[in-house]
């Protein structure tokens, strides 16, 4: 699979009668693997589980509908934002050498509160693929597990808090991660 995380917001209206969903209404929301990464579905769960489906879902969860705040009411601490806003960033750029930071960031902003981890699938190859959802705006990840060696761990918070506090850019921290990445593979031959 070329995409191996992929960010998706929750919908507002249900898929499948196309009612508004209300705020603090239970919601269904799933996975559908296609070509080039995830289609995502939200819907009441009633509807969800009435509706007849040729297709099996990659991950299928439960969740709250949050209705969006006012626009006023949308402040978040600074530090919060702006984790939550480097993972949508490397999320989107896809950069395959950020896998490690993508994962830790995930896990932070998990340990945070900001994410749950709703499903982890074991893909053909034995890749963990772990499914966070955003409590707040729904949005759902889904994050590569590289299994990292604890002994890269803390590198890797590093970077991750380099990126947050502006120290190091996002080339920096590529291209670091890229050359740390062949050391590895050259130790492991
Ligand atoms: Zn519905």
């Amino acid at each position: 699979m070329a995409t191996e995380w992929n960010i998706k917001s929750r919908a507002h209206v249900c898929a499948i009668c196309g009612e508004r969903l209300q705020d603090k209404q239970a919601v269904a929301s799933a996975l559908k693997e296609i070509k080039d990464g995830y289609e995502r579905y939200d819907a009441h769960v009633k509807c969800w589980k009435d509706a007849k489906r040729d297709w099996e879902p990659f991950s299928v969860w439960e969740g709250v509908y949050t209705a969006p705040p006012p626009p006023d009411a949308r402040k978040e601490p600074v530090a919060k934002e702006t984790a939550d806003e480097l993972l949508r960033h490397l999320c989107e750029l896809e950069d395959p050498a950020m896998k490690n930071v993508v994962y830790v960031l995930a896990v932070m902003l998990e340990r945070g509160k900001v994410l749950v981890e709703r499903d982890v699938r074991e893909q053909d190859d034995g890749t963990l693929l772990r499914v966070y959802e955003n409590r707040k705006t729904g949005e759902s990840f889904v994050v590569m597990d590289p299994r990292l060696r604890l002994e890269n761990l803390g590198e890797v918070q590093q970077q991750v808090v380099a990126l947050l506090s502006g120290t190091q850019t996002l080339a920096e921290v590529s291209a670091k991660a890229e050359e740390q990445e062949q050391k590895e593979a050259a130790a492991d031959d």
